[in-house]
C-alpha cells in the first residue's frame, strides 16, 4: 500500500538539514508521497528506511521490458485510470498464439505472418509483436524444436511461451533466455516450480487464477519467491468479465495502491468467431490490457486493431504533428505544382497519399500550426494569410520552384485574395475541399 506524507515523515531522520532542497524533512515527506521528489535526494536517511519507502514509491503498476533490444516491448507503467487524465503510455502488446503441434511448415507459415504484419500509419509502424507458443503436444522434444522454427521464422517476436510443464519449459527457455521471454503461467499447482525457472533465468512470469482475489494471493507467493517481473492473467470467461476484472485490478492499483494486483495484464481472447475474437481484443485494448493474445492474425483484424491501439495510446493533449518543411512528393521538377497544408499528421498523410495517387510529381508545404488540421488552424489564427506568406518566404520554395503559384485547401478559399496581396508576384490558387479530390485536380491540370 502506498504510504502517507506523515508515515513517510517518521522514516525519515527528521533533522531538517535541507539537504534534500526542501525546509523540512516534513515538506520532503509531503514531496515523496505525491510522487514529486526522489528518495535519493536524501543523503542520510537509513537503509532501512530506504527500502520500506522504496517499496512504497515504487510505480502503482510494474514496469518492465519483454523481447530483446530495439524491438523489445514494454509493459506497465500506467498512472491513470482514464485517458483524458493524463495520458496511457506503454501500448497494449498484441500476440499471436501458435500451437507446437502444428507441422514445421505450418509453424513457419504462422511465425511469417506475425514477421511480415508491420504497417505504416500515420508516420507509425504498427505490427503485431508477440508469439504464444502452446505446449499442446505434450512432448519436450516437440516444444523445443517449435520454439527453434518459431524464433528462426520470427526473429524479431517478443515469444511467450505458454507452457506449464518444468521439464519441457526448461531446455526451451535456455535456449532463447537472451531473447527475454515470458512464461505463462503460474497457477496455485505449479507456481514454486515455475517461479524457479524465471527466477534463475531471469525472466518474466505470467501468473494466472480466477478473478482478482485468487490472483492477489498467488503474486504474493510467486514474489515471495523472488520474481519481480510478473504479468497477470485474471482468467475472464466473456467480455462482461474482462471489462470487470481488468478494472478492478487497475482500479485497485492505481487507486489503492494495492501492490498485488499492481502488474501488466494479459487476456487470451481466442474465439472461435473472429469477429467476435476482434471485438474482444478491441475491449481488453481499451480496458487495460498489457497483452493481448489472438487465434490469428489477419490484415482486416489487424488494421482495426493497431487503429484502435494507436488512437487510444496517443497522447490526447498533444496532436500528432509532422515537421515544418517542403515535402517532395515524387520526383518533382521546378514546374511541379505547389501545395499548401498544416502540419497535422493525420491531415499530412492523407494529402500526401492522394497527391501520390495522382502520380503527379508535387511540392507540399507543410506549415507548423500545433498539429491542428486545416479548419480549425484557419478558425484558431494560425493558418491565415499573413502567417503562410510569411512561411512561403522563409521556407526557400522560392528557390525550389519557377511558376509562382501556391495551391491552396479549398476549405480555406476566402484567404486567397489577403494572400495575393501578401505574397507579391504569386498566384493563389484555390484547390479542391477535401484531399480525394486531389488527383482528379492535378491530373485535369497535368493534361
Ligand atoms: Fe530531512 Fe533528509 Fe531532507 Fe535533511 S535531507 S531535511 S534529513 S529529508
Amino acid at each position: 500500500m502506498a504510504l502517507s506524507g506523515i508515515e513517510i515523515f517518521k522514516l525519515l531522520p527528521k533533522t531538517n538539514c535541507k539537504k534534500c532542497g526542501f525546509p523540512t524533512c516534513l515538506a520532503f515527506a509531503m514531496a515523496l508521497a505525491q510522487g514529486k521528489a526522489e528518495i535519493a535526494k536524501c543523503p542520510d536517511i537509513s537503509e532501512d528506511a530506504k527500502n520500506k519507502l522504496g517499496e512504497a514509491s515504487a510505480p502503482p503498476i510494474k514496469t518492465f521490458t519483454l523481447g530483446k533490444e530495439e524491438k523489445a516491448v514494454k509493459l506497465g507503467g500506467e498512472t491513470v485510470i482514464f485517458r483524458h487524465d493524463k495520458k496511457f503510455f506503454n501500448p497494449t502488446v498484441l500476440g499471436l498464439n501458435i500451437k507446437d503441434t502444428l507441422s514445421d511448415e505450418e509453424l513457419t507459415k504462422k511465425a511469417k505472418e506475425v514477421a511480415d504484419s508491420e504497417i505504416e500509419r500515420v508516420g507509425q509502424k504498427l505490427r503485431v509483436e508477440a508469439i504464444s507458443l502452446e505446449y499442446v503436444s505434450k512432448d519436450p522434444k516437440r516444444f523445443e524444436s517449435a520454439v527453434r522454427v518459431i524464433v528462426e521464422n520470427a526473429p524479431d517476436a517478443v515469444i511467450i511461451l505458454n507452457c506449464n510443464d518444468p521439464s519441457a519449459l526448461e531446455p526451451a527457455i535456455k535456449m532463447i533466455a537472451d531473447r527475454k521471454p515470458l512464461i505463462y503461467c503460474a497457477t496455485e499447482d505449479n507456481a514454486e516450480a515455475l517461479a524457479n525457472i524465471a527466477k534463475t533465468n531471469r525472466v518474466p512470469l505470467a501468473v494466472s487464477a480466477e478473478g482478482p482475489d485468487a490472483l492477489s494471493t498467488l503474486t504474493e507467493r510467486i514474489k515471495g519467491m523472488g520474481v519481480e517481473d510478473i504479468v497477470i492473467d485474471p482468467q475472464p470467461k466473456n467480455a462482461r468479465e474482462l471489462i470487470h476484472y481488468n478494472t478492478i485490478i487497475r482500479r485497485s492499483a492505481l487507486k489503492k495502491g494495492f501492490k498485488p494486483l499492481g502488474y501488466p495484464i494479459i487476456n487470451f481472447v481466442i474465439k472461435e468467431d473472429p469477429i467476435l475474437e476482434a471485438n474482444i481484443a478491441s475491449i481488453a485494448i481499451a480496458k487495460y490490457a498489457s497483452i493481448v493474445i489472438l487465434s490469428s492474425v489477419e490484415r482486416w483484424k489487424n488494421l482495426a486493431l493497431f487503429t484502435l491501439r494507436q488512437n487510444i495510446y496517443t497522447d490526447p493533449q498533444v496532436p500528432m504533428q509532422v515537421e515544418q518543411k517542403i515535402y517532395k512528393i515524387g520526383e518533382p521538377t521546378p514546374d511541379s505544382p505547389l501545395m499548401i497544408t498544416t502540419n497535422f499528421s493525420l491531415t499530412y498523410f492523407i494529402v500526401a497519399g492522394e497527391i501520390e495517387n495522382s502520380k503527379v510529381p508535387s511540392w507540399l508545404a507543410v506549415m507548423d500550426c500545433e498539429g491542428l488540421s486545416v479548419l480549425t488552424a484557419w478558425a484558431a489564427g494560425k493558418f491565415v494569410a499573413s502567417k503562410i506568406a510569411n512561411f512561403i518566404k522563409e521556407s526557400g520554395v522560392e528557390n525550389m520552384v519557377k511558376n509562382r503559384e501556391l495551391i491552396i485547401p479549398g476549405q480555406v478559399a476566402i484567404l486567397s485574395g489577403a494572400l495575393e496581396d501578401k505574397l507579391e508576384g504569386w498566384k493563389v490558387t484555390v484547390g479542391p475541399r477535401e484531399a480525394n479530390g486531389l488527383p482528379t485536380f492535378l491530373k485535369s491540370r497535368a493534361a
